[in-house]
């Protein structure tokens, strides 16, 4: 059995938000074991929205969520980082309507956490284990969750661009992996969507400091943090949507050239099909089966 975790202690950042160019406290509040993660906006009644698909505001850019009318937005990379540190409740202040936007990537995420450190709950985590294959495709997009004895990502993306034709990666998730390989990697846009946006009121908080911005033949950010920097991304924003469905997923998700729609409409038709998975309460079945042939009467018999 694993064990549910929350924070050790109350932790706060100051950032910006990416669409509104305003500035947003963020805090993150330990919670007691089944309090799932919830996000609360202090400006307005400190209403509370869970995380989970049944919330699900429009997704546009990011990922938003709402409930009786008061949304958060752009709240995947922070999901992400929560579930992939193990961090099973938590309660999300924001002043704002939207998750600070950082450096565009789930590392000052994961940096707050482990400043704030993690704290065993006396109750079990329960995962979603895929015993089914579950797949959705539109056009040319596509994802799906297959059985596996670990949640794996496969994600592979192609563009019309000479940096990011085709990119395609793998990744075990644990923690570990994702702090090293994943949570670094920034989401990126292209210039000539850049100028389409703020003509819609949208990325006016957006700047080099928080995405990689590709012009014709190149990044005008100076350096990029992995050679393959976008589909690290995308495998980020799929971890962070996935946490949507409320129970870390022990699978192997399979996606091609998907975004937040589908990532989230995924997410949603997932717990849909509930023939296709189980609740268990270890990633892994612990339960060894006793070899052919020995009868329990065979067993030694055990002191008294
Ligand atoms: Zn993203």
């Amino acid at each position: 059995m694993d064990a549910q975790r929350t924070l050790r202690r109350q932790i706060s950042c100051v950032g910006i938000g990416l669409h509104s160019g305003n500035k947003v406290t963020l805090s993150l509040k330990p919670a007691a074991a089944d309090f799932g993660i919830r996000f609360r906006r202090t400006d307005i009644g400190d209403h509370e929205v869970p995380a989970t698909v049944h919330h699900l505001a429009g997704i546009q850019l990011a990922t938003g969520l709402s409930r009786n009318e008061v949304s958060v937005e752009t709240v995947e990379h922070l999901l992400a980082a929560l579930t992939a540190a193990g961090i099973d409740n938590v309660l999300v202040e924001l002043n704002s309507p939207e998750v600070p936007i950082m450096d565009g990537s789930a590392a000052p995420f994961i940096y707050l956490i482990q400043e704030a450190g993690v704290r065993r709950l006396p109750a079990a985590r329960k995962y979603l284990k895929i015993v089914r294959p579950i797949a959705i495709s539109r056009g040319d997009k596509r994802i799906a969750l297959y059985p596996s004895d670990h949640f794996k990502v496969t994600y592979s993306i192609s563009f019309d661009h000479p940096l990011l034709r085709h990119q395609s990666r793998t990744v075990r998730i644990t923690e570990e992996s994702f702090i090293e390989d994943i949570a670094p990697a920034r989401t990126f846009t292209f210039l000539k969507d850049v100028e389409l946006m703020r003509q819609n009121g949208l990325a006016l908080g957006g700047s080099l400091e928080n995405a990689i911005v590709l012009g014709e033949t190149g990044i005008l950010n100076n350096a990029l943090r992995f050679e393959d920097e976008f589909v690290r991304h995308k495998i980020l924003d799929a971890v962070g949507d996935l946490a949507l469905v409320g129970y870390p997923v022990i699978g192997h998700l399979v996606a091609h050239r998907a975004g937040h729609a589908l990532h989230t409409e995924f997410a949603a038709k997932i717990l849909e099909e509930a023939h296709s998975w189980r609740l268990v309460e270890a990633p892994v079945d612990t339960m060894v089966p006793l070899p052919i042939g020995i009868k329990e009467a065979a067993a030694p018999r055990l002191a008294n």
